[in-house]
């Protein structure tokens, strides 16, 4: 793990915390953090009182090219911030020290990446789910709700900083140039914004458009072959195919039955039955 503390200079600004490859195949996010900080970050400075960033965190993980956390136990590292846990429990200096760290931020930024991923925000369904769906539209950045009740670290910081945001970026198991660019200018665009936006997380019950999601019944390989992520689908509109890697069967269309003109953000190459395996944004970023 790479730890670099930038000093701002805003003493009273906010200081901010961004996390990237808890998961150990998502290269992606810590080479968008690297260029983030190498090409966008400085002029930041004069806002928050601190940009702290930490690169490559499951090194034992990117080591194995595995997404899962090995120093102690093969599990996902992102399960682990249950704030109830005791400190005795069976947790690794990495996590240690990330709760740590989370617990001293203002702000955190969790920076994941998924296959086929439009570059977005990924807030959970709760009782803040509308806060941060309107950060995201003043900001005029892409999001999208979704249910996750894990003890992940976005979780941990709404619980022990106050703003917790997850972003979800392109690409697994490599990078590619142009994903982390967008990465880094996604992040930029976050902060630039959370500096100075005049808001705390506010509770109440959601009212948010319900989040849209394509799902299935069967299990198998999802292609989108055809589709442009971030272009418009409509009701009815085959948004790709299922194959069941058990089964020899042809792929098997599945088709969106949602509102019109939606977006198309992401996707899991694996799915089982029920799970969902699109998710469709209600706003887009202009
Ligand atoms: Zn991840």
């Amino acid at each position: 793990m790479i730890t670099k503390k930038y000093t701002g200079h805003y003493d009273i600004g906010r200081n901010i915390l961004v996390i990237g490859s808890v998961h150990g195949n998502e290269l992606t996010p810590s080479s968008a953090i690297k260029m983030f900080e190498d090409t966008l970050l400085e002029p930041l400075l004069a806002r928050c009182a601190s940009i702290t960033t930490l690169k490559w965190v499951n090194t034992s993980g990117i080591i194995a090219r595995t997404r899962e956390y090995s120093e102690i136990s093969t599990t996902d590292m992102n399960r682990m911030f249950d704030k109830n846990a005791d400190d005795s429990d069976d947790l690794s200096d990495t996590v240690s020290k990330l709760k740590n760290m989370i617990v001293d931020a203002d702000v955190v930024i969790d920076v994941h990446s998924s296959p086929n991923c439009y570059p977005m925000v990924l807030i959970n369904v709760d009782n803040y789910s509308d806060s941060y769906a309107q950060f995201c539209v003043d900001s005029n950045i892409a999001y999208a709700i979704r249910y996750n009740e894990n003890p992940t670290i976005k979780k941990y910081a709404m619980e022990m900083s106050g703003i917790g945001i997850t972003v979800e970026l392109n690409g697994i198991e490599s990078v590619q140039y142009q994903d982390a660019a967008n990465g880094a200018v996604l992040i930029k665009k976050i902060i630039d914004h959370i500096s100075t936006y005049k808001w705390a997380p506010t509770q109440k019950e959601p009212t948010y458009p319900v989040m849209f999601e394509a799902k299935t019944h069967l299990s198998g390989i999802v292609d989108y072959t055809g589709h442009v992520l971030g272009g418009s689908i409509f009701n009815g509109s085959v948004v790709g195919t299922v194959t069941d890697i058990n089964d020899d069967r042809s792929p098997i269309p599945v088709t969106y039955n949602g509102p019109d003109g939606r977006i198309i953000l992401m996707t899991e190459g694996y799915i089982s039955p029920n799970e969902p395996y699109i998710l469709v944004q209600p706003h887009k970023a202009k």
